[in-house]
């Protein structure tokens, strides 16, 4: 079955357009990295690429490299950041894997020893605190 056609009025594509606002930590000519709105453990981020796709099943192999080294990048930095003990890197394709966003995007989480994570999509994180928490993971990239 092939993927359902990317839809251009997506949140991310209006984060990408600059209609919504959003506490970005990396930019490339490709590549947009940002903080999760709905963070499941602090420092969660979130890292697209420019060029559209839905999700990694109808993304452009030339694509991924690129992004995928901006993931380790942002996964390196968001665990010094937070003295974190280890990194998740969570990709969703399709609403039946828990995707809600329909724009290619890698979430990136700092994980502490025994600390159990929010939900995915869960509560929304105060402004301040998202950008507190942005301002730690700059100072590592
Ligand atoms: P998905 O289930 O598609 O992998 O996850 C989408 C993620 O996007 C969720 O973790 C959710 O918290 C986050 N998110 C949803 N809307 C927005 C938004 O408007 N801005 C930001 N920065 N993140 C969002």
């Amino acid at each position: 079955m092939t993927s359902p056609a990317y839809e251009a009025d997506n949140i991310f594509a209006k984060i990408l357009k600059g209609d919504i606002p959003a506490v970005k930590l990396y930019e490339d000519d490709d590549t947009l990295a940002f903080m999760d709105v709905m963070p499941q453990a602090p420092g969660h981020l979130l890292v697209i690429p420019k060029a559209a796709s839905r999700n990694l099943l109808d993304a452009d192999p030339a694509v991924l490299g690129g992004l995928i080294a901006v993931v380790q990048r942002l996964a390196v930095a968001a665990k010094a950041a937070f003295d974190a003990d280890g990194v998740q890197v969570v990709q969703f394709n399709e609403p039946a894997a828990g995707q809600t966003v329909f724009h290619l995007h890698f979430h990136v989480i700092p994980r502490h020893e025994g600390a159990i994570l929010k939900p995915h999509a869960g509560g929304m994180e105060s402004i301040d605190v998202l950008k507190a928490n942005a301002e730690k993971i700059k100072a590592e990239l």
